[in-house]
Formats: structure tokens, sequence, C-alpha cells
């Protein structure tokens, strides 16, 4: 619609023209020098007033077009602040001002209290080619003012000077901008000063006799003296406000008027308070047109000596039809229109694409419609409906390049990627591959990038082939996929460079993404530089590793098995760039990010050259190493994700890189999962040939997605030990990943001092409780002649017990039994201290030969035999042929189950569940978990001599040991065994006990109290 109001205005001009030539052929002419002044001051002195949205009328009928190339840029005023302001970004919107009527020879252009702000923009003055340029005052050689970035008005002035530059509306006078900023500001206070010499008319000398009706004001001259030669057609001049009746595009609707052709015509001088528009439903008055559906009036009122006349229209904005066109290749004249107006569509081929048929359909009735066809041209009439635009379009496949077979297309070279990228962009039907799967076949280099028009919807499975991309960014959410909808990527490696220059939201993979977008197996290796300076415009620039900017609400993002390892940099500035993230770059308010087994490797930055480091990230408004979130927008979940030699805000855990396997890795078995890229082995990554451990091995320090810090022993089948740590860790969140049943113990040995009921329940929100028991020694009833393991509880048998458990020492845990069912409290995943204010301490004296072992005695205690050891490790161990084979049948873990084992005289001894069980080659122990150790006959403990023992004396060591709890009041309370695999014990339901731990043969017949099923029984 603006395009409308344009042409009507140039219609406008040209009248003016051609009554100014006449009276410059009719009536003789002087030469004079003149002055014209726009008052920038929001129309706060009437001297300068609106049009319309875009042209500013001055009080001498010269009128200055604001030109730019977005329709939500025009002219604001504010007569409040006496602030006039050039909207939208100058340099971006391609925005000049335009002289449009003024004629004559311009010596001097003067700007003056006025904002042109950021640094990084010029504006130069003059006509259209650099030879008419005008040069800056006090330098013939310069002719760019540059932009500041200063932010308040100083009386600020620019002034332009030329020997004579002869402008006209056909080569008008203009000021014109280049260069580049984020921000292309241009506001005034303050006055535009043209000086010119200009041929004026003498004065015409008509005498007015003026008539106001409708929208017209008629002048008509009755100056009938002998002396006055009127030039005007039939004696008179009209000042005509017009105003059409056009359809709903949702663009700003102005009435015009003829104020300065009046005004040149008729030599008069004429105010007016602009044109007021009022809704006629509503009463509403505003001062620019409304772009909304209703019937409207149109007022001005302008004062001619003293006396005020006012024209009025009225007008509609009407719903309108539409052609729904999702062709590319067809542009339609109107976006909308009105029953019987003539619509054309044209055609222009975008690729090698055919155009086979067109059809036009009636929306709501399903008619055909009928259009003639002339070339590329087809021309019909708007029926009472929308239209639908449909077409049968042929696209050729060259499968040198691509191939298609079903709905896997495969791209075999980067002629086939730019294919993929293009047929995307103009088959509209295609819907950016939905449903459909794209393979790569090659490594291939490209520059063009996917999913500009029409985002990219399908599946892409890069076959674990190299996509190679370059490119110099040319507008935002620049990336190999600008634009997804729905789509997952997998599979992929992605390098080369990014030149990111301003502009936000970049990415390695993606640049925006709506709906839900799926990425896993991929592997990033870009470098992404940008120059964007986020002090200066106090903004994020929002660039991802992966994705720039996840920006659907209520969608979410998963990306799974993938590693960053590319580096985003500031090529000028070290510290001024915040807002990046290692994977997405920003979130709009609720979108969500699940990572889970992904690997940030960040690149090296050379700060005396030309990589220097963003901002680091100490909030959340920086750099962020997985996901930046923009004030807190957007949150999301990490899952054994790591990072090496991060400077962002710090989010998952750090890892340390090695070329040697970790020590424990051939135990690993088979990965976790194998993404391709990435192999994952419960908490080592396996990239390249390269390990990525936790620093802490099975104690992992981890960053949630704000930064905060915690850590989790992991207590899983891809054991790593926990290294020597004499400095201690300080944490107010800790979590003991490990599966705990109720009732059911475990031994235990933690890094650090705790209470009880400093636990609670993972999932749960209560205080885990339970009983720590100390190992007191081993006994041989002479009685039964069994073997059985003392446990003492720790501290009280009351319930408000505040004994401290010690750091590094071995206990036996029971966690009590559930009184109420609940699935999550028989069987956690976790428990968890939290305490924000003292924190914890984590630290492991030392470390001792690699393998971290605290024993206990039981010395001191009136055992029978005490040349036993109960040793806690935080390495895993294994006995077998080759590792410590020398402690096989000394050692002993809880058995679980039932089994049968080998004697030492090669008879076979059932175990019974309940009981230790002396460990042969194979078996395996857990960091922080326990086991039994025989250390010999030696009066003094010396455990280094018992482990050496001949083998002699292994005839003695018993082959199971029962386990009896003694609780805080003397009491047996239990007895199990431990499994010499888990750490776990278990009891067995059948096994009945004596409270001196005689197992008998079945349940009881005799009254008393017995164990069975881990806790007393009464039998009356
Ligand atoms: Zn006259």
């Amino acid at each position: 619609m603006r395009s409308m109001i344009r042409i009507k205005r140039t219609f406008h001009l040209i009248l003016t023209l051609a009554v100014m030539l006449t009276m410059a052929q009719g009536a003789w002419a002087v030469k004079v020098t003149k002055t014209e002044t726009f008052y920038l001051d929001g129309g706060y002195s009437k001297k300068t007033q609106l049009q319309d949205n875009w042209t500013l009328l001055n009080e001498n009928g010269l009128t200055l077009y604001y030109s730019n190339t977005n329709q939500s840029d025009y002219i604001s005023q504010s007569s409040e602040y006496k602030k006039t302001k050039f909207q939208g970004n100058v340099d971006k919107n391609g925005a000049e001002l335009i002289f449009n009527n003024l004629e004559g020879t311009v010596t001097k252009v003067e700007l003056y209290n006025f904002l042109f702000y950021a640094e990084g923009i010029q504006m130069y003055v003059g006509k259209n080619n650099n030879a008419t340029l005008m040069h800056l005052h006090g330098n013939n050689s310069d002719y760019d003012y540059p932009s500041d970035n200063n932010q308040t008005y100083n009386n600020k002035t620019a002034t332009f000077e030329s020997n004579g530059l002869d402008v006209s509306s056909s080569s008008p006078l203009k000021i014109m901008f280049s260069g580049s900023a984020v921000v292309g500001t241009l506001e005034f206070k303050g006055t535009i000063t043209v000086t010119y010499e200009a041929d004026v008319p003498a004065d015409p000398q008509h005498t007015f006799t003026f008539n106001a009706s409708g929208n017209t004001l008629t002048a008509t001259c009755v100056n009938n003296g002998a002396g006055h030669e009127c030039t005007l057609t039939n004696r008179q001049a009209t000042l005509t406000l017009t105003a059409d009746d056009v359809p709903y595009t949702g663009s700003y609707h102005n009435a015009s008027y003829n104020l300065g052709e009046f005004m040149t015509t008729t030599g008069l001088s004429v105010t007016s308070g602009g044109i007021k528009y009022v809704n006629k439903d509503t009463g509403v008055e505003r001062n620019t047109g409304p772009y909304e559906i209703g019937s409207y009036t149109a007022r001005v009122t302008v004062t001619i000596s003293s006396t005020d006349y006012t024209l009025t229209k009225d007008f509609n904005i009407l719903a309108g039809y539409k052609v729904n066109n999702s062709y590319p290749q067809f542009s339609v004249s109107k976006t909308s229109a009105l029953e019987g107006d003539e619509i054309t569509i044209t055609y222009t081929q975008q690729m090698d694409e055919s155009l086979d048929e067109l059809t036009l359909t009636g929306a709501t009735s399903g008619n055909n419609i009928a259009y003639t066809q002339s070339g590329n041209t087809y021309t019909f009439t708007m029926p009472a409906e929308d239209v639908n635009l449909g077409a049968t379009i042929t696209y050729p496949l060259n499968e040198d390049n691509i191939t298609q077979s079903g709905d896997t297309y495969t791209i075999k070279n980067a002629e086939g990627w730019d294919y993929f990228c293009q047929r995307m962009e103009v088959d509209g039907e295609l819907d950016g591959f939905s449903g459909k799967t794209v393979e790569l076949a090659a490594n291939i280099s490209v520059t063009t990038m996917a999913g500009t028009v029409h985002p990219f919807k399908g599946t892409f499975d890069g076959k674990g082939k190299t996509l190679t991309f370059n490119r110099i960014a040319d507008a935002i959410y620049t990336a190999p996929f600008q634009n997804t909808d729905g789509a997952t990527i997998c599979n992929l490696h992605v390098e080369g460079t990014i030149t990111g220059g301003n502009n936000s939201y970049l990415g390695g993979l993606v640049g925006s993404a709506e709906g839900n977008l799926t990425i896993r197996d991929c592997h990033v290796s870009t470098q992404i530089s940008t120059t964007f300076d986020s002090n200066t415009l106090s903004a994020n620039v929002g660039i991802g590793g992966f994705v720039g900017l996840l920006s659907s609400q209520y969608n979410q993002c998963h990306i799974t098995g993938c590693v960053f390892d590319g580096l985003i940099y500031n090529p000028n500035y070290s510290g001024t760039t915040y807002g990046c993230g290692g994977f997405v770059g920003c979130f709009s308010e609720y979108g969500y990010a699940i990572l889970e087994d992904c690997l940030f490797i960040e690149g090296q930055y050379d700060n005396n050259g030309s990589k220097r480091e963003l901002l680091w990230g100490h909030d959340n408004n920086m750099n962020s190493t997985f996901f930046h979130r923009t004030n807190n927008q957007g949150s999301g979940k990490l899952t054994n994700c790591f990072f090496v030699a991060t400077h962002f805000l710090k989010q998952g855990s750090p890892a340390v890189e090695s070329t040697d396997a970790p020590a424990n890795f051939a135990h690993f078995g088979d990965p976790t999962t194998d993404y391709g890229f990435l192999k994952v082995y419960g908490h080592t990554m396996v990239l390249d040939g390269k390990y990525y451990t936790p620093t802490y091995g099975d104690l992992v320090e981890t960053y949630d997605y704000s930064g905060g810090k915690s850590y989790n022993i992991e207590y899983d089948d891809k054991p790593l030990g926990i290294p020597d740590i004499t400095t201690p860790l300080w944490t107010s969140s800790l979590r003991y990943k490990r599966k705990f049943t109720a009732g059911k113990p475990v031994t235990v040995m933690l890094p650090f001092n705790f209470e009880p009921n400093d636990f609670r329940r993972g999932g749960e929100g209560d205080v885990l409780t339970g009983h720590f028991y100390e190992f007191k020694g081993i006994h041989l009833d002479p009685q039964t002649s069994k073997w059985t393991a003392v446990m003492n509880e720790v501290g009280s048998d009351d319930a408000n017990e505040v004994t401290t458990m010690k750091a590094n020492h071995p206990y036996l845990f029971v966690p009590t039994m559930s009184t109420v069912p609940h699935p999550y409290m028989n069987n956690l995943e976790y428990i968890y201290i939290e305490k924000y204010s003292d924190g914890i301490s984590i630290f492991t004296q030392d470390n001792e030969g690699g393998n971290k072992v605290t024993q206990y005695d039981g010395s001191g205690e009136s055992f029978r035999w005490n040349k036993w050891d109960f040793i806690g490790t935080y390495q895993p161990r294994y006995w077998s042929e080759t590792e410590h084979f020398e402690e096989v049948g000394k050692v002993y873990g809880f058995a679980g189950l039932t089994k049968e084992v080998q004697g030492v005289y090669n008879n076979t001894i059932t175990v019974e569940a309940g009981e230790f069980v002396r460990a042969k080659s194979g078996a395996k122990i857990r960091p922080t978990s326990c086991y039994l150790m025989w250390t010999g006959y030696e009066p003094d403990y010396a455990p280094a001599r018992g482990m050496t023992r001949g083998a002699a004396a292994d005839e003695d060591v018993p082959q199971s040991i029962t386990v009896k709890l003694i609780s805080a009041n003397g009491e047996t309370t239990a007895i199990g065994t431990l499994d010499t695999k888990t750490g776990e014990v278990t009891f067995d339901s059948e096994a009945w006990y004596t409270l001196d731990g005689v197992r008998l043969s079945g349940k009881p017949s005799s009254k008393g109290i017995y164990i069975n099923n881990g806790k007393k029984v009464v039998i009356k």
C-alpha cells in the first residue's frame, strides 16, 4: 500500500513541476540566495509538519522525504520532547533523506543539534554519484561525516559545502549513509538548513477569494487589474485532501494533500496543523494514518491570513482478499485487493525448473478462476474470495551431484549441496524436505546455507562425512543450516570458518531453530569470529557452537553424543563480546535444551595474534560453556557433559584430556554408547584416540546450567577411582549416586566427615535414616565352629544422635526399612547432602600407591581373631591371575546369593547368602566399597607381611564368614552377606538365625527371638 502512496506523491510532484515551468516561462524571474530550514523539533514550533509518515513539509512548501526499505521505519515526532527521529537503522534500511522538490544551486547544508549514533557509519550529502558530493566545512577533500557513540545532544553541527550543486526534483539533493553499525540512529532536536540560489518568480499579484467544501479548498483569483496577467488555469488553484478506500494489508494508510504545490502555485503562505484521522465508529482521533480495518475521516485545517479552512475526506480500510502464494517463482501485484481489482502474477524461473501449469482456485468456492497469459505474466480479476495459487513445476536432477531414491536424497558433491539448498529455497511444495532424509556421501566444501527461505524440516544424515562450511556472514543466523523447524541432524562433522562481523545468532551447525531440534552424533570444529561489541551495544551476540538461537517457545532441543572443538573469538578486541554458548547461543523465553554425553573442547586463543578472547563468563549475560541464557531465559538439563579448558561460565563437568587410557580402561568392556565420532564409557569419553576423564575420577565436579557447583560420586560399572585429594574441595551440594535398597546393608567409605542425618533421599525430600556399623573383629564360635564378623553400630541408638562419621573410614551402612511403601524409598538411585551454610570438605588423606585404602583392624577389642582388616578403597580393586593375585584367598567380599564355591581341598562348599565369602580370581570391588582381608597370625599387626604369607596357612582361613550386626544397645539386629561384585549385602528371606548368628535349617518352631530377612522376629 505504501508504494501506492508513493506513486501518488510522485504524481503531485510532477504537477508542481509543470506549474512551476509554466510560471518560469510565463513570468519573469529573479535569482536570489535563499535558505530553507526544516525545524526537526517534533512539530513543537509548528514550522515543520508531517505531510505523511515519511514526508516532512516546511513552512514554505518544501518537502523532505525519508526513503528506506522498511515499512515500519517512518519519521516519528515527539512534540513533548521537541524531537524528530528518522526511525530504524539508517545504514541497514538503506535510508536517504531526499529534498525532492528543492530546485536551485545548493552551496551549503547544515545539520544542527542531532544524534548520529553509533560508531561505524558515515553521512554524506549530494546527489547520487560520488562526483556530486558536498565536502565537509574546512576540508575540501573530506566528504564523510562520521557517526559516534555519543548518545547525548550537545548542539553538534555538521556542515557540508559546495561551490554550487544544481539540484532538481529529477536529480534531487540527498543526505545518504554508508558503513555498518548494529544501531544507526539519526535523531534531531534541531534543524536542517539548506542554502541555495534559486530562480524565483516575481510576485504574481494574485488576489484570492476562498471556498472550502468537503475535501477541497478552492482559491479563485479576482485581480482583474490591467497589470495582472493571471497565470492560473481558470484563475483557480485547489488544495485537495485525498484518501482512497484500500484493502487491508497491515500497512499504514495515510491521506495526503498537495499543500506544497498549492503554496508554490499561489504564492500564498499557508500553515497547517497536519492531518488528523478519526475512527468513525469509536471517535478515536490520532495523528498518523491507521492500518486497521475500519471507516475513517481524514481532516486537516489550514490557515491563510488568520482564517481557518477545514477539509475532510472519508475513507475505508476494507478486509480485501488475498492471493495465497507459497512459490518464490511467482510475484503477485497486490498482497490484498478488492473485488474487481485486476491482479498481475509474474513468473520468474529460480533455478533450472520448468513451469508446467498455473492454477488459480477460489479459496472458499473451489472454483477455477480464469486468467490470461502473456509470456511470464498472468492476469486475472479478483473475485469476492481469497485465491489459492497452485502450480506444477518440474525440477530436473543432475545425478552426478545428487540422487533421489524414494524419500531419500544423497548429496555427492558441493554442487549437490547447493542444489539441496536452492531446491529447498524455491520449492515451497517440498516444505523444507519435511519427511525426507538427506544423506551426505562425500566430504565436501561449501559456502551456501540451507534453510534460508523455507526452514529445513527433514533428517540430515552426514554418514560420518565432513562438511566444510566457509562463509562471511551477511545476515543473522548464519550457519550451514540457517533455519530449521523440527529437524534432525546426525552423524555429521562440520569444520571451516564463519566470519561473523556484527551479526547475531551465528551457529556452527544451526542458526535459528524453530520447533523441536534433534542433533546427535555430530562434531563441530568450526571457528566463528565476531566483532560484536557487547559493551557499546549493551547487547548479547548469541553465538552458539552448535545452535545460534533456540527460538521457539515450549519446544525442545536435544543434543546427544556431540562434540564442539572449534573456537568462538573476536579478531580485534579481548573482553568485548558476550552472550555466547559453546553449544547454544541464545534461548527464547521458554526454550529448553537437553544435552547428554556432550564434550566441549575450547580451541586456542592467540591474544597476541588474531584470535582474542570473549568476555569471561561470570553471570548469565556473559559466555557459557554449553548454553547461554540471555536474562536467564530458557533452561535445560546437562547429563554426563564434559568440558576441557573453558573460559566460559562453567556448565557440565571439567575433564582431563590424555593420549593414555585411564588406569582401569581395560576393565571397561564395551562403550556405554558408541556415537560414531564420540565413544562414551560411563564418565570417560574417547574422541580421535584421546581420552577425556573427569578431573577427580569417580568424584565428578559438576556445574548446573546456571553455573552452580556440586559433586557427584559415581558408583558405576566403569569405575575410574578417586585420586588423592590433599587440598580439601569445598562444596555445598554432593550426591552419592549408588543404588540403595532399604534394609539392605552395603559397605561404604566416603571422603568427607558427615552425620547420618546429613543425607537425604534422592527423589525424596526427607531425611535418609539408617545405621552405620564399624568392624570390630572376626569371632570363631567354639561351639558352632562358625566364623562371624562382628559389626557394631556407631554412636548411640538415640534418634537424635549426632555422631560424626569419619572421612576415609570403612563402614557397613544399613538404610532403614521404609515404613511407607513407595518405589523411590525402596530403590533409591542416590542419596545427597546439601549444606549451603557450612558446606562439605572433600579430602582423601594420603594416596597409597594409587590404591586408596583405609584399614580398620579392630585393635583393642577382645576378639579372638583380630588378624583381619576391614579395608575401604577409592580405587576399583580387581583380583585375577595378573592383578593382586597374592591376595586371592585372603580377601573376602559379601556374597549376594547362595552359591557353590570350591573349597581348599577341592571339595564343594555351599556359601549361604548372608556371609562373607572368599574372593576368587575374577572378583572385583568398586570405589567407596570395603572388603575384609586376613592378615595372618603374627602377634603384632603387620599387614604387609600378612599379605605375603605362605600358602600353608591359607588352609586355616575360613571359606565364609557370617556377619553379625550389633546395635548400639548391644542387640544383634541383622545378619547378611556382601556381594563380591556389587559390594551390596542381601538377606536370604528363607534363612533363619539365632541371635548368636547360628543358621537354622528352617523356620524355628521353638519360642524365642530370631533373625529372618534382616530383622528380628519373635516366635511365640
Ligand atoms: Zn491571478
